[in-house]
C-alpha cells in the first residue's frame, strides 16, 4: 500500500527538469534582487550627506526596475515638491528640460500615500487624454510615496517613455519596501545637513559676538584712559578750590565747587568700575588676605552723608573677629560700592539701607538689603549681565550704566564665591555675597 502510494505520489508530483531550471532562476533572482537591496539599505543607512543618500536611493532603484529615468523629489516646507535628484539608467544627471513627468501621477501619490503603477499610460483609463501622461507621450510607470512616520515627505518616481509593461507588481512592492527604508535615511541626512546648517551660522553669530565684546572692552578700555587725566586735573583743582588752599571761597562759591569735586568723584569711580570689570576678567591681579570689614566700614562712611541728604537710614552690622576673605581690596571695595549705591539709588527718601557682615559655614557672607522699589523675580538673571537695565529708556527715572552688578557677579565668581538676589517689588530687596574665608 505505501509502497503503491509513494510510487502514485512520486508520479503526480514530479517536476520537470526544464521547470525545476526555471524556480531555481526565479529563486536565484529573487536572492540577488534581496541581496542587492540589503547591501543598498546598509549604504543608504551609514552615511549622512545628503546628495551621497539621494544618488544612492535613485541610482539603485533604477537599476532594480530597469526604469528609464528616475527622479526623486521632497516636499519642502512649504508643502511643494522639490526635484532633488534626476537620473537616467546611464547613472547621469538629468537636467531641466527633461523634467517631463506625470505630475497627476506625482501629486495623487503625494495626496493618497499610496504607489501608482501603470503598464502602458497611454491606454490607462485613469488618465485623460489632456493628462501629461499622454502629452508626454509616458508609457511606463511607478510611482511610491516616501513616508516617515506616516507622513509623506516626498515621491520616487520612475517611467520608460517607449516601453510599456516593464514594471510589475513585484517593482511596485519591492520598490515601496526599499522606499520606506529610504525615506528614514533620507530623513536622516536631512536633519543632519539642517543641524550642520545651524551649527555653523550659530558658531558664525558666536564669533562676531566675540568679536563685538571684544571690541566693546577695547573701547571701554581707551575711553577710560583718554578721560583719567583730564578728570584728575579737575578734580585736584576743584578740591584745592574746596579746601580753600587757592584763597578763600565766597558763600555763593562753595556749593558749586562742591558739586563740582562730588561729580568728578562720581566720574572717577566709574572709570574704576571700567577697570575692574576689564581686570577681572583677565584674571591676572594681584590678591591678599582682605578683611571686609574694614571695606564695607570704607564704603558705608563714604555714602552717610549722601544717605542723610536723600532722607535715608544707613546702618552697618559688623561682627568683631570676621574671618578675612583672600582677594583684590580695590575690587571688593568696588563690589560693595556699587551694591550699597544701588540700594540707595532705588530707595524713596524715608527708606532704610543695610550692610551686613556674618559668617556661612566655610564663608563670609555680606547682605546688602533696602526697602526700595525691588526688582521683578523674572528680572533676577538679567540684572546680572553687563549693561542691562530693568529700565534702560531714555526717560528712565534712575541713571546708571547697567554695569554695577555685572561687576559684581564677576568680581564674586572670580573670588571663588556667588551672589544671589531676593526681592518683591515695591517691598524691597536683598543681595547675599558669600565669598570664601581665608583657612
Ligand atoms: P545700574 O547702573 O542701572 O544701577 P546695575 O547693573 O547696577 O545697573 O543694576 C541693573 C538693574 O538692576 C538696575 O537698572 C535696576 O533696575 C536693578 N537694581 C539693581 N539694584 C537694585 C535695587 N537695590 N533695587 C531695585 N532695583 C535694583
Amino acid at each position: 500500500m505505501s509502497d503503491k502510494r509513494e510510487k502514485s505520489g512520486r508520479s503526480s508530483s514530479a517536476v520537470r527538469p526544464r521547470d525545476l531550471k526555471l524556480l531555481t532562476d526565479t529563486v536565484e533572482r529573487e536572492r540577488s534582487t534581496l541581496m542587492a537591496l540589503f547591501h543598498v539599505i546598509q549604504a543608504v543607512n551609514s552615511s549622512l550627506d545628503l546628495e551621497e543618500v539621494l544618488s544612492l536611493v535613485i541610482d539603485y532603484i533604477i537599476q532594480l526596475t530597469q526604469a528609464e529615468r528616475g527622479f526623486l523629489m521632497l516636499l519642502n516646507q512649504v508643502g511643494e515638491l522639490e526635484f532633488k535628484v534626476a537620473r537616467n539608467v546611464d547613472q547621469e544627471t538629468i537636467e531641466g528640460a527633461s523634467f517631463d513627468i506625470s505630475r497627476t501621477i506625482v501629486q495623487g501619490v503625494v495626496r493618497q500615500g499610496r504607489s501608482v503603477v501603470t503598464t502602458n499610460a497611454q491606454e490607462d483609463p485613469r488618465f485623460s487624454a489632456r493628462e501629461s501622461v499622454v502629452s508626454f507621450q509616458l508609457r511606463s510607470i511607478l510611482c511610491v510615496p516616501l513616508r516617515v512616520k506616516d507622513q509623506v515627505t516626498g515621491v520616487i518616481y520612475v517611467d520608460n517613455r517607449y516601453k510599456s509593461g516593464i514594471f510589475g507588481d513585484r517593482h511596485r512592492d519591492l520598490l515601496t519596501a526599499f522606499a520606506n527604508q529610504a525615506a528614514v535615511a533620507i530623513e536622516n541626512a536631512r536633519l543632519f545637513t539642517e543641524t550642520q546648517r545651524r551649527a555653523k551660522q550659530l558658531a558664525a553669530a558666536l564669533a562676531r559676538q566675540e568679536e563685538l565684546d571684544r571690541l566693546k572692552s577695547e573701547f571701554i578700555r581707551n575711553t577710560s584712559h583718554e578721560l583719567r587725566t583730564p578728570l584728575a586735573i579737575i578734580q585736584g583743582y576743584a578740591e584745592l578750590l574746596e579746601h580753600g588752599e587757592l584763597g578763600e571761597l565766597s558763600p555763593e562759591q562753595r556749593q558749586p565747587v562742591s558739586a563740582i569735586t562730588a561729580r568728578a568723584r562720581e566720574l572717577n569711580k566709574l572709570l574704576d568700575d571700567f577697570a575692574t570689570i576689564l581686570e577681572v576678567g583677565e584674571q591676572d591681579w594681584p590678591s591678599e588676605p582682605v578683611d571686609l570689614a574694614v571695606v564695607v566700614r570704607v564704603v558705608a562712611a563714604d555714602y552717610q552723608a549722601d544717605a542723610q541728604k536723600a532722607g535715608l537710614t544707613l546702618s552697618t552690622e559688623i561682627p568683631p573677629d570676621l574671618p578675612l576673605v583672600q582677594g583684590n581690596p580695590s575690587h571688593l571695595q568696588r563690589m560693595v560700592d556699587n551694591l550699597l549705591s544701588n540700594a540707595l539709588k532705588f530707595t524713596p527718601s524715608g527708606g532704610c539701607v543695610w550692610l551686613r557682615l556674618g559668617v556661612q559655614g566655610i564663608n563670609v557672607c555680606l547682605e546688602v538689603s533696602d526697602t526700595g522699589i525691588g526688582i521683578s523675580p523674572d528680572q533676577f538673571e538679567r540684572i546680572f549681565e553687563r549693561f542691562y537695565q530693568v529700565d534702560g529708556s531714555p526717560t528712565r527715572r534712575y541713571g546708571g550704566t547697567g554695569l554695577g552688578l555685572a561687576l559684581v557677579k564677576e568680581v564674586v565668581e572670580a573670588h571663588g564665591g556667588w551672589v544671589t538676589v531676593e526681592s518683591e517689588l515695591g517691598e524691597g530687596s536683598l543681595f547675599r555675597v558669600l565669598l570664601p574665608c581665608v583657612p
